[in-house]
């Protein structure tokens, strides 16, 4: 397991004025990391498999997972803005790196080809602009039923689409996390684009799509979430470790008297004399108040309640079950994100990429 880099120091030349540490961390596995990337290239099959790592590889980081993804053998990366690429540049090679959201501006096209990254085209206004622009190899988006980017099948003939050096030609499953007929209908959509114009590689399954089973492999697989722990379906129960592991320091502590009450809207009331800690996480950090209600946190086996209303940078947990815990000690917080979607409501897919820039930057 590996530490992110603390911060950097002020650039105050005085030594002893460095940042001090934390209270609270965000560390990721990278051992997990590369284990869950093997796992979903042997489901993966006769496939290779990239690696969807937008939005900062979902929020963990690309400098902390890029290396682990490419060292394991990932070589695609997909990417959605071009403000992406510059940090993937330090890892890959910029021919390896995919954008999705395609060129939307000249200034994106001007951008693809000085830096090398290659755009997914998903309409004939991108893809004009991408040839008036000098553009050249570039990947095709084919749009099978998401309705989001993509260009329809019947426009695949269009001359403007037939002129393109195509490397992957890709479409995106809707409903890959659910057993519904839409999944075969978008796989023989897609089976169709495939003949219907030259590429080099095809490539329709995201995570999900990987557990559907050999058709939906094609020459490239793209998953994301389950890269960074996720389980979008129950094949991957038991392969997909755990990833993003959340920690948070104690500042403060306290006892409360019978009717006492903590936090916002004092939601909560103590019926009994009770020790209760404050604790450095809020939802600045991305620990939103749907997490409040029932949670937990933890040292070792034991549970501590959380009471009242998530603050935007604290929490107030129960100190009953471990009245040996004071200021400064450190706290897990369950991050199972499986577990955690089903407790708050929220998705997998928003646990991780709503972390909080001040807790990916511990
Ligand atoms: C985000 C994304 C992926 C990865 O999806 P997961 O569900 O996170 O595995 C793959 N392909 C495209 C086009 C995407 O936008």
């Amino acid at each position: 397991m590996v530490r992110r880099q603390t911060s950097p120091t002020m650039s105050l030349d005085k030594s002893f004025l460095q940042t001090p540490s934390p209270t609270h961390r965000l560390r990721v596995d990278t051992d997990a990391l590369a284990n869950n990337w093997r796992a979903l290239d042997a489901v993966s099959g006769d496939a290779s498999t990239g690696a969807a790592v937008k939005a900062d590889c979902y929020g963990l980081g690309v400098d902390t997972c890029i290396p682990v993804l490419r060292d394991a053998g990932a070589e695609t990366f997909f990417a959605a803005h071009w403000s992406e690429v510059p940090p993937l540049l330090n890892h890959v090679a910029a021919e390896q790196v995919a954008v999705l959201h395609g060129p939307v501006t000249d200034e994106d096209v001007r951008f693809a080809i000085a830096t090398g990254a290659r755009p997914v085209i998903n309409s004939i206004e991108q893809a004009q602009r991408w040839k008036e622009g000098g553009g050249a190899v570039c990947h095709l988006m084919v749009d099978t039923g998401i309705n989001r980017l993509g260009a329809a099948p019947s426009e695949l003939s269009d001359p403007i689409f037939q002129s393109l050096d195509i490397d992957i030609l890709m479409s995106h499953l809707a409903c890959a996390d659910e057993d519904i007929p839409m999944n075969a209908r978008q796989l023989d959509a897609f089976r169709g684009a495939t003949t219907m114009i030259e590429h080099r590689r095809s490539s329709l399954a995201n995570s999900a799509g990987i557990a559907l089973g050999a058709d939906y492999a094609f020459d490239l697989t793209r998953p994301g979430i389950a890269l960074y722990g996720g389980v979008p379906r129950s094949e991957f129960a038991g392969r997909i470790r755990q990833v993003a592991f959340l920690e948070a320091a104690i500042i403060q502590t306290r006892t409360l008297s019978i009717g006492e009450s903590v936090g916002y809207n004092a939601q909560f009331t103590a019926d009994r004399s009770m020790r209760v800690g404050t604790v450095s996480l809020g939802y600045a950090d991305g620990f939103l108040r749907a997490r409040g209600n029932g949670f937990a946190l933890r040292v070792g086996d034991v549970e501590l309640p959380l009471l009242g209303k998530v603050s935007m940078d604290m929490i107030v947990v129960d100190l009953t079950n471990a009245p040996e815990l004071g200021e400064g000690d450190w706290l897990d917080v369950p991050f199972s994100l499986p577990d955690a979607a089903q407790q708050s409501s929220v998705s997998q897919y928003e646990l991780l990429t709503v972390l909080g820039q001040r807790l990916r930057s511990c």
